[in-house]
C-alpha cells in the first residue's frame, strides 16, 4: 500500500471518482492500492474550475477535508505521454507536462482520517492501513446488512 497527497478539490474529484487522473511531477514504478490524502493547501482557483463544480464540489462534504485520507483507489497505469508532448486518451483532467497517474476502483471512506502527508508517493504507517481496512470492511458489512 502506498499513498499520495493531493491538494483540494483535486482530492474530492477523486474521491468522487469523477477524475480518474491525478497529474504528478514524478512517475513511478508502483502499481496498486493508493491512499489519496487531501493535503493542508488547498488550490483556491481550482475551487472554481467546471471541472471541480461538476463533481459537486461543496467545503462542507467530508470529502472536502483537508490533512486526511480520504480514499482509497487502484494505481493502474503512469501515462508519460505529455511529459513526450504527445497526445493520450487521459481525458479532461489531465494536465499538459505532467505524469497521468490513472486511477480506478476508487472508494471513499465512509469518514475521513486524519493525518500526515507528504510530498510526492509515501508509505503509509502500518497503523493507518488497518485503520482504512477495518473501515472499508465496516462499510462492506453495513452494506451487506441492507440487503
Ligand atoms: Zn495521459
Amino acid at each position: 500500500m502506498q499513498a499520495i497527497s493531493v491538494q483540494q478539490p483535486w482530492a474530492f474529484g477523486i474521491a468522487r471518482g469523477v477524475k480518474a487522473v491525478s497529474n504528478q511531477s514524478l512517475p513511478t514504478a508502483y502499481r496498486g492500492p493508493l491512499l489519496i490524502h487531501a493535503s493542508m493547501r488547498v488550490d483556491l482557483k481550482a475551487c472554481d474550475s467546471p471541472h471541480i463544480q461538476a463533481a459537486g464540489w461543496d467545503p462542507r462534504d467530508p470529502l472536502a477535508t483537508i490533512g486526511a485520507v480520504i480514499a482509497i483507489a487502484e494505481l493502474t497505469d503512469v501515462c508519460s505521454a505529455a511529459i513526450r508532448d504527445e497526445p493520450c486518451d487521459c481525458g479532461p483532467w489531465a494536465d499538459p507536462g505532467a505524469y497521468h497517474w490513472r486511477l480506478t476502483s476508487v472508494r471513499a471512506l465512509p469518514r475521513p482520517i486524519v493525518a500526515l502527508g507528504r510530498p510526492d508517493i509515501w508509505e503509509p504507517k502500518p497503523t493507518l492501513v488497518i485503520e482504512v481496512q477495518a473501515m472499508l470492511e465496516a462499510e462492506a458489512a453495513r452494506l451487506v446488512q441492507q440487503d
